[in-house]
């Protein structure tokens, strides 16, 4: 398979930077490749790979375990001490373009949620200079990365795993939790144990890609390679998981794509440990450049270039909405049709049965709807419990969402932190103030709010008689759950009740031990989710085991963490090759009898 670069199949090697053509010329001199003359670039595919004659079998992946963090635990002890490291200084973080540090001066500061008078970093914004500089290191870091074997490229992520699941878990686990505010346990799945998996998991994805071949016929080798896109991928990322900050960006660039990563001004802290770490493991200059603080408006920048060859975004379905308008409005201007990949909001429901286990449902609703603040776009924030449940659950639930306890997240007793920001919980205190305003609807645990230490939203429970008010529709995105409670008789009208009332369809859950009950609902309820969960709260989706992602207005549902995800950055190039050319124009038809 001569003609193929990156997809063939070899060894993974330990990372390492490739050579500048001028290093290359002086280690190798005229032993580059003999039909190359002194002015010609180099050849690259070939020596930036030490060991091309294997076929290569990536590591089998497996999920990252999580560890507890329990008193006494070394896991505990070295998480308390980045924690601490975090809590005395405060860090200057860059642009980085090219490799090259970038200071524009317009510094901006990043805070803790919880303790929000504490500045734990400045960043410097990027401008649009900053952002067009990112745009040509990416495309100049293209051929080289693009051309390498894939192997190499996948060796960089592999390591970043193993990074990560070492030396670096407990840094970017404390700068999970100061900087977006997750407890130990949320940082612990997110920050390390979901990136970690990422980037396993998509080595293994690639290679299953890469080794789907077509039928060859006799006297023909048919081959098909999956190119990376021609131009850049523009990865725009949101607060809430650091995981998911780190996979918008290597995805597209561990299928040989080049990458302007322009992460949420709030999650800056722990994007720029994912690019510490990046660097750390061997990953290029120029491949990922890193810009955070763009203004919004100038990603429009970003968007109207030529060679804007895909966003791969996870955020709020407004501003997706928007981006897609300028794309759509840009299509003449394009070198080929860009690829939007977008996860967006979700309004995510808990649907109980009369049958189901109440202790369950509890749990369900408890860890569904709260951990991390309601901030996971999987978070249950309206569920639809039948009177007769209602009766039951209703004392033990309000009891144990009252018992939560909400404060700093280096204090390890409490069970949730606090909302990003001062938007956020200014949104939430209207739509708690709502709630208690509004005839047949009933706050019924939580309801307060304090925002003079940090953010704090307590975790709320509301009842709404009218199925269809705001509390049921929009997403707010913070610890709010709104109940609405239904005649037992009613199952299949709040089944359809649940598909239609709000535009999003993220994840769903459905709670019951009638099997005919789950089979209805999951039938009921088909395009009312990407990810639906029997029995189970509707979030803590798994690398490798549920992949993610909504339809409707929850996205373009192209699965982070899966084969379908990768899918999206490529461009397949069919190869076919004679072996023997036929030498006569004519066919048998054309002679006479
Ligand atoms: P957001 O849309 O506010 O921000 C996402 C990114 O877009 C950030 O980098 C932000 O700086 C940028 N951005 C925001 N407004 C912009 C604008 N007008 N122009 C250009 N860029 C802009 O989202 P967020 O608050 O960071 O994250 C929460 C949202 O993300 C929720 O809606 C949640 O449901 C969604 N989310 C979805 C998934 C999923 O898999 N479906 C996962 C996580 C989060």
């Amino acid at each position: 398979m001569a003609p193929m670069h990156g997809e063939s199949l070899m060894a993974a090697v330990p990372s390492a930077r490739p050579l500048g053509s001028t290093a290359l010329r002086m280690l190798l001199g005229n032993q580059l490749a003999p039909h190359f003359g002194r002015n010609d670039p180099p050849r690259l595919a070939w020596y930036t790979c030490p060991m091309h004659d294997a076929i290569a079998r990536v590591p089998d992946p497996i999920n990252e375990p999580v560890l507890g963090y329990g008193p006494g635990s070394a896991e505990r002890a070295k998480l308390k001490e980045a924690l601490a490291a975090i809590d005395a200084g405060s860090i200057e973080i860059p642009c980085v373009v090219g490799g090259e540090r970038v200071h524009t001066g317009k510094l901006r500061d990043v805070v803790m949620p919880h303790r929000h008078k504490h500045v734990v970093a400045r960043f410097h914004a990027a401008t649009d200079e900053v952002a067009e500089r990112a745009i040509k290191a990416s495309l100049a870091a293209r051929r080289e990365w693009s051309a390498m074997r894939w192997e190499s490229r996948a060796a960089v992520l592999l390591r970043a795993a193993e990074l990560l699941a070492g030396p670096w878990r407990a840094r970017m686990n404390a700068a999970t939790m100061h900087g977006q505010s997750k407890t130990a346990h949320q940082a612990e799945i997110d920050s390390a144990c979901e990136l970690i998996d990422f980037w396993r998991f998509n080595v293994h994805f690639a290679q299953e890609l890469y080794r789907q071949q077509p039928n060859s016929s006799p006297g023909v080798w048919n081959s098909m390679e999956l190119r990376a896109l021609e131009g850049f991928v523009f990865a725009l990322t949101p607060f809430n998981f650091t995981a998911i900050a780190g996979n918008l960006p290597t995805a597209p660039a561990l299928m040989g794509n080049t990458v302007v990563w322009k992460p949420a001004e709030t999650q800056v802290l722990a994007a720029w440990q994912i690019f510490l770490l990046l660097e750390e493991a061997g990953l290029p200059p120029g491949v990922i450049n890193f810009i955070p603080g763009l203004p919004h408006g100038s990603t429009n920048l970003l968007l109207d270039h030529p060679q804007f060859a895909a966003l791969h975004f996870t955020g709020s379905t407004d501003v997706f909405r928007m981006m897609w308008r300028r794309v759509a409005e840009n299509l003449d201007k394009y070198r080929s049709y860009p690829r939007l990949v977008g996860e967006t909001g979700g309004k995510d429901f808990v649907i109980a049965h009369p049958s189901a286990d109440p202790k369950g449902l509890i749990v369900g609703l408890v860890r569904g709807a709260f951990e991390y603040q309601g901030q996971k776009c999987s978070a249950a924030s309206r569920a639809y419990i039948p009177q007769s449940l209602w009766k039951q659950i209703q004392p033990e639930l309000v009891e144990t969402i009252e018992s939560l306890k909400v404060g700093d997240v280096s204090d390890f007793s409490n069970f949730m932190g606090a909302v990003i920001k001062q938007g956020a919980f200014d949104k939430h205190t209207a739509a708690i103030a709502e709630a208690k305003a509004t005839n047949g609807m009933k706050v019924v645990a939580g309801g307060t709010t304090d925002g003079r230490e940090g953010w704090f939203v307590r975790p709320t429970l509301i009842t709404t008689e009218n199925p269809s008010v705001r509390h049921t529709v929009d997403e707010f995105f913070g610890p709010i759950l709104t109940a609405h409670i239904y005649p037992d008789g009613a199952w299949q009208e709040t089944l359809e009740l649940v598909d239609r009332t709000s535009p999003y369809a993220l994840t769903g859950a459905v709670f019951s031990r009638d099997r005919q009950a789950i089979v209805e609902a999951t039938t009921a309820l088909r395009d009312a989710a990407g990810n639906f969960y029997i029995n189970d709260k509707p979030t803590g989706a798994v690398v490798g085991q549920q992949p993610f992602g909504g339809a409707r207005a929850s996205g373009t549902d192209d699965k982070a963490g899966s084969h379908l995800n990768l899918l999206r950055f490529v461009a397949a190039r069919t190869i076919k090759e004679t072996f023997v050319s036929p030498t006569d124009w004519r066919y048998a038809f054309l002679d006479k009898p």
